[in-house]
């Protein structure tokens, strides 16, 4: 079988699980990351968890430097923002998707350049938006949340929010997120990223297994199992009323 050597752009989920998965095929691969890999979606405490995993398992991580793409006729190659050329028979982009909203430009819908909805998903009252495309409005501020749990809840909001308009129950969503890269298997409920340690920690199996919890400074909870066995209710439960109320697994 060929492995062909490989480089990833982007150290978000999605360029963590490509260059994870390459690398357990057996290829040589190197995430280049303008910030270290999964410190803006998860903070530095998850961030560092995996990075440690990945690097333990013999990823070669080029972080803090962006990257661009050149191509003078001998094959693509990745170029650093100090000039340093990076070679790969394979390259692979993961660095964020950008909503299709170019087919709303003048029709008087998009703020900035976003299609921004309301907490029952509503544009206007005639016209709901729901999913990736959608700007929504949560605790932590108005932006896109592109999941697709995210994608399926407010999609009922949105439904509700035409049929009843007011009447309808605002949307209050509470993301739920799982990556697996490396070994390590994350689940979360609540807010990402986390600041700082988790003020609450149950060590779990082994050493890389645990259950952790933030108290975020808008008093909402984010509760992270990692290598750790939970049903997501009882994460949830862990998120939103803290380790009062023990998991028991
Ligand atoms: C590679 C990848 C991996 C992912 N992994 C995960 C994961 O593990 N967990 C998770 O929660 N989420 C994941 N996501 C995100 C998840 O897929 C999205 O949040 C979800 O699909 C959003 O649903 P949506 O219906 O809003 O958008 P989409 O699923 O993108 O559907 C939008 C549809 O609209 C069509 N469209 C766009 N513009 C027009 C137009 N002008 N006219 C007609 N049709 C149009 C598109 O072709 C597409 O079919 C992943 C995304 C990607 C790309």
């Amino acid at each position: 079988m060929r492995r062909p050597s490989v480089v990833v752009v982007g150290g978000g989920a999605l360029g963590m699980e490509v260059a994870s998965g390459c690398l357990q095929a057996g290829c040589s691969v190197t995430l280049v990351s303008d910030a270290p890999p999964l410190t803006r979606q998860l903070g530095g405490f998850l961030s560092g968890v995996f990075v440690a995993a990945a690097t333990r398992r013999g990823l070669r991580l080029v972080s803090g430097t962006r990257a661009r793409i050149a191509d003078s006729g001998s094959g693509p190659r990745v170029v650093l923002a100090d000039g340093t050329e990076l070679e790969a028979e394979l390259i692979v982009s993961a660095i964020g998707d950008e909503p299709n909203v170019s087919w709303l430009a003048g029709t008087g819908l998009l703020v900035g350049g976003e299609l921004r909805v309301d907490s029952r998903g509503r544009v206007r009252p005639d016209i709901v938006a729901a999913g990736d495309v959608a700007s929504i409005p949560a605790r932590q501020g108005t932006g896109r949340v592109p999941l697709w749990i995210s994608a399926i809840e407010q999609a009922k909001a949105a439904a509700l929010g035409l049929l009843l308009g007011d009447r309808a129950p605002a949307l209050d969503f509470q993301p739920y997120f799982w990556t697996e890269a490396f070994g390590v298997s994350l689940k979360s409920v609540g807010f990402t990223p986390v600041e700082g340690i988790p003020g609450y920690w149950e060590p779990g199996a082994d050493e890389e297994s645990m259950l952790v919890r933030w108290e975020n400074r808008d008093g909402t909870g984010t509760a992270a199992a990692l290598n750790y066995r939970i049903p997501v209710p009882k994460l949830r439960r862990l998120a939103n009323t803290g380790p009062a109320v023990q998991v028991a697994v």
